[in-house]
């Protein structure tokens, strides 16, 4: 029963720190899966925006170790659609945040093969610092 408890005061506190990273409100999403429907990267995602939206709302667990938000390149075609108004993009930024804050760096450059390092252009390099370090 505690356990329950807990579980429930972290989800709900996972919810509260992705709106205020975010600035949006997700009790406002109708879950009509527009942005599901237009992301053009879904189908790399273990989970589809509007579901992973549902599941932060209702505190179901497991939400920070779904890779749909590292997949998420922010091109903002699902923004741009939502009836809500709701900026996905900024949701997927900010779960990216805490799951690196939570657990450290993605990406250890130190770790990438000399190969990689050398064939890999620098933009892609600093973009992917970026995204997957704090
Ligand atoms: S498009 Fe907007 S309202 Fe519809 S499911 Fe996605 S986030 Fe929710
Ligand atoms: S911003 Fe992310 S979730 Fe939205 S359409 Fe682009 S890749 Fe998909």
């Amino acid at each position: 029963m505690s356990m329950t408890i807990r579980a429930d005061s972290q989800a709900n506190e996972l919810l509260q720190t992705v709106e205020a990273l975010s600035g949006q409100r997700l009790a406002a999403c109708y879950q009509c899966g527009t942005c599901a429907a237009t992301c053009p990267f879904v189908a790399a995602m273990d989970l589809p925006p509007d579901r992973l939206i549902q599941q932060l709302r209702f505190g179901l667990p497991g939400v920070l170790e779904r890779r749909a938000f590292w997949v998420c390149v922010g091109c903002d075609s699902c923004a741009e659609r939502c009836p809500r108004a709701i900026a996905v993009p900024r949701v997927m930024e900010a779960l990216r945040l805490i799951a690196i804050r939570e657990r450290g760096d993605r990406l250890a450059v130190a770790q990438l093969p000399a190969a990689t390092l050398r064939d890999l252009p620098p933009i892609a390099l600093v973009a992917s610092l970026r995204r997957n370090t704090g």
